[in-house]
């Protein structure tokens, strides 16, 4: 089954509101097998909501409207849908009465008449019970469709949605009982989404009928796989099978699926080798550490750090000899090494990881520009220097060097593992 939203509020438009409501209805459907085709927004105008629910119902004959269900005057949503099917506005008694009684119990003694219209139902419309606020969700249906009416407050759309409007969708006659849309995430950092789009050429073919989708963020690119509209077992399948398809062709540039966090995929690698981690933190100021201590139980594994952001404090606490500083400057390999070293030594783990760079918007220079970043790794069999450079603003550039960090760790982890 396919549908389309329609969101309505000019907040939306200024930039105020973020749309979430579309970004949960789309998901909470596509697990159920019902395809949201397109979604519109609008301000909260009458000739635009008309013009947007009556297109939208023309393409696919099924609209959810989020918005505009408030007492107020500028929520205008139900009596703009109602004209446009040609009915009337009626109070609903029952509904009346329940409203009354609520600001009752909620110590008001007379109910506001704005609440009043909220009483009023499009004639023949279904009202859904509302358990999370006072704007009842609404199911109109005739010529020229199915509109169902949501309020915007996500809590009371997510309410209505899953309780009161996801049981009626999958009891249409339309509504295909086994169809599932399923999606399986594969995260990928430290390669560039063209490189990957290099290495898996041709892939796209193989997978079919599963479809990929390349998602880059400041933390790396995830690969999305969906099986569209196919029953629920073999949604399933499918997903693992172009999952060892793609992760064949990446090998270890995969960290992880789903949700999983770099940060814990490393402290993993980490217990199950019976290793201990410190970190000497320059340019991330305590991101790094932070990251790996956002994860349940990383005292297992992580002893502590550096945040060694000056350069006296990278020779007090981390051994970084003045030469060195002085001839190499603070952000090179040689320091990058050298504190990783310092770390271990300091705070007596089996590895070390260190980083150093110019995150800007200052401090740049020709040889060094802003983005240069270094990683050092010390650990019980070998040593690294990594040069990297980020491009984006400060904020971009900490980012991706924690990114960058946590996988420089990993990959040596593993391929230790590969070696032993
Ligand atoms: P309304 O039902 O239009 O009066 O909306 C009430 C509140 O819900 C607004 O002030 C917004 O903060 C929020 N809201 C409305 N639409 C959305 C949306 N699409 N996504 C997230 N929040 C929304
Ligand atoms: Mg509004």
């Amino acid at each position: 089954m396919n549908l389309e939203l329609v969101t309505i509020g000019n907040e939306l438009l200024l930039g105020f509101t973020l749309d979430t409501n579309s970004r949960e209805i789309a998901r909470l459907l596509a697990a159920h097998g019902i395809r949201v085709v397109r979604k519109t927004t609008v301000p909260d105008e009458a000739e635009s909501i008309d013009t947007a629910v009556r297109q939208a119902l023309e393409r696919t004959g099924v609209v959810i409207t989020t918005g505009g269900l408030g007492p107020t005057n500028d929520d205008i949503t139900k009596k703009t849908v109602a004209r446009l099917f040609g009915v009337g506005l009626v109070t609903d008694a029952a509904y009346l009465a329940a409203l009354t009684r609520r600001f009752r119990e909620l110590g008001f003694n007379d109910m506001p008449e704005s609440n009043r219209t909220q009483a009023e139902m499009p004639e023949g419309a279904l009202p859904l019970k509302n358990r999370w606020g006072t704007a009842p969700g609404i199911w109109l249906e005739g010529e020229p469709g199915r509109v169902i009416m949501l309020p915007g407050v996500p809590r009371e759309m997510r309410g209505l949605l899953e309780h009161e409007v996801l049981p009626r969708l999958t009891s249409l006659s339309d509504y295909q009982p086994d169809a599932v849309i399923e999606s399986l995430v594969l995260r990928t950092t430290g390669i560039p989404e063209s490189e990957l789009a290099d290495r898996l050429e041709g892939v796209e073919k193989r997978i079919d009928p599963v479809t990929l989708a390349y998602l880059p963020s400041l933390e790396g690119v995830d690969l999305r796989l969906t099986a569209w509209e196919v029953e629920a077992g073999r949604a399933s399948e499918l997903l693992a099978r172009a999952a060892s398809q793609v992760r064949e062709i990446l090998g270890e540039l995969v960290y992880g699926e789903d949700e999983d966090d770099l940060a814990a995929v490393v402290l993993e690698l980490l217990a199950e080798s019976g290793n201990t981690l410190a970190v000497a933190e320059s340019c991330t100021g305590g991101l790094i550490g932070g990251r790996i201590t956002n994860v349940p139980g990383s005292s297992a594994v992580f002893r502590g750090g550096v945040i060694a952001y000056s350069n006296d404090l990278k020779t007090s606490r981390l051994g970084v000899p003045v030469g060195m500083l002085e001839q190499c400057g603070a952000v090179s390999g040689e320091v990058a090494g050298r504190m990783a070293l310092g770390a271990r030594t300091a705070c007596g783990s089996d590895y070390g990881l260190a980083v150093t760079g110019i995150a800007g918007p200052t401090g740049g220079t020709e040889e060094k520009p802003v983005g240069t970043v270094w990683i050092g790794l010390s650990g019980p069999d070998a040593s690294s220097e990594t040069l990297l450079h980020f491009p984006g603003g400060r904020e971009a550039i900490r980012t991706r060097t924690v990114q960058a960090a946590l996988n420089t760790l990993r990959r040596a982890l593993l391929s230790k593992e590969t070696a032993g």
